[in-house]
């Protein structure tokens, strides 16, 4: 049995410092305790103060000749949204809206389901979010008359819903679950280059938290902090125009609903908060009447791109202009989606609506930046033929936006030909 040591032979510092040691130690434990807790005290106020003090603008601007607004990729109570479709028009009519897609996962609704909640000056795009192997894609314009077979090859889909007179656009492209891989098909006329959805997923954790403190206090604030710029679809989208016309949309992805094991468990966030964050501007003829277009005319303006999307709860948009003006006398200003001969002298005009906050605007010719300017309307002289579309950007409002630069107006572009067969 080894010898017991006789507690003597500790030294007595050692026996003193002991007990010092862990008393610090748990002093220690406490001050962060406390620390944290005094942290995480000032976060939630700040981010209530902030709930509470910042105002968004009202939705409703001054729309220009021939713009319309609304929203595209909407679920119902038919697949994973929580509202029926009586129910989501209402939540578009008091967004100040007067058209919207509606695109049920691999279901479109009849015609007669459409037409008994369709109000007399409110459209409703009939379509469905059709899945296939390489991601989805909103096929915009079909009813329950089509039919997607068995097939779940992506070119098949979506040959299938053109011949049955779809509008295809490409959904979240860059998608958490699965990136769209089916680029070379010549069947889709455009692409989402912003998804409710898929912009959210951008924010780190701690966005993410400030989002869901602000919700109950101020909900469309919560939605604005979340807005990222797409940078990753806005490259693949000028990429792709190099080679054929493709359209650029926003679509909300709004369900209402937050689901375990097929169960709503929650209506959140709410189709009004969604649909007042990003809008979808269309451009119609301006001689006609934008409030009497169907649902087939806001189809093909966006297919042929005769739109911009917008954060409008940042600040409304209506009215934003991106314009080329010809050199030659005669010509007149043409928009997103239309193209015009280039001439020397040419000029690109962009101008975001008068009262605007201090904006930032960036002209893309070709996919290439030509212009970075703080300012509420820039006049340039084309360098020659090419594409030409425009960006804005406004500062986060508020306390915990931190001022930080965020998309606001992005434009399908306005195409500028060498001559009138359409080369560049
Ligand atoms: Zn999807
Ligand atoms: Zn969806």
């Amino acid at each position: 049995m080894p010898p017991i040591p006789d507690i003597t032979e500790v030294p007595a510092a050692e026996l003193e410092s002991l007990p010092a040691e862990a008393a610090i130690s748990q002093h220690q434990v406490r001050g962060i305790f406390f620390g944290v807790l005094c942290s995480l005290g000032v976060f939630l106020g700040v981010v209530t103060l902030d709930g509470w003090l910042t105002r968004l603008p009202a939705l409703n601007g001054t729309p220009a000749r021939g713009e319309r607004i609304g929203v595209l990729h909407v679920h119902t109570n038919l697949s994973c949204g929580s509202g029926s479709l009586p129910q989501v028009i209402g939540a578009a009519r008091d967004a100040d809206l007067s058209f919207l897609a509606i695109t049920d996962h691999n279901l479109a609704m009849s015609q007669a389901a459409v037409n008994a909640a369709d109000p007399p000056d409110f459209a409703v795009i009939d379509g469905e979010e059709v899945s296939t192997s390489t991601g989805h894609f909103l096929a915009l314009g079909v009813s329950d008359t089509w039919s997607r077979g068995s097939s779940y090859d992506a070119r098949t889909l979506l040959a299938s819903a053109r011949r049955a007179g779809s509008v295809n656009f490409i959904a979240h492209p860059f998608g958490l679950r699965e990136h769209w891989h089916e680029w070379e098909s010549p069947d889709y006329d455009g692409m989402e280059i912003w998804n409710d959805d898929a912009v959210w997923r951008q924010n780190g954790p701690l966005a993410m938290l400030t989002s869901l403190l602000l919700y109950p206090i101020n909900s469309r604030l919560a939605l604005v902090r979340l807005a990222r710029t797409p940078t990753d679809n806005l490259a693949k989208w000028d990429q792709l125009q190099e080679q054929r016309h493709v359209a650029g949309i926003c679509g909300s992805d709004a369900h209402a609903a937050i689901t375990i094991n097929n169960q709503t468990v929650a209506r959140f966030p709410g189709y009004y908060s969604v649909f007042s964050l990003i809008r979808q501007h269309i451009l119609l003829d301006a001689d006609g009447d934008p409030n009497h277009a169907s649902a087939s005319d806001i189809l093909s303006a966006l297919k042929q791109g005769n739109a911009f999307c917008a954060v409008d709860a940042l600040a409304p948009s209506d009215g934003f202009l991106q314009q080329v003006q010809s050199g030659s006398a005669s010509g007149q200003p043409v928009g997103p989606g239309h193209s015009v001969v280039y001439t020397r002298g040419a000029t690109l005009h962009v101008a975001v609506p008068a009262g605007s906050p201090p904006a930032m605007l960036r002209v893309l010719h070709d996919g290439q930046e030509i212009a970075k300017q703080q300012t509420q309307s820039i006049d340039l002289v084309l360098p020659g033929p090419g594409r030409y579309r425009a960006e804005a950007y406004l500062r986060q409002p508020g306390l915990t936006g931190f001022g930080r630069w965020t998309l606001w107006i992005f434009a399908n572009p306005v195409q500028v030909t060498a001559s009138a067969s359409g080369s560049n």
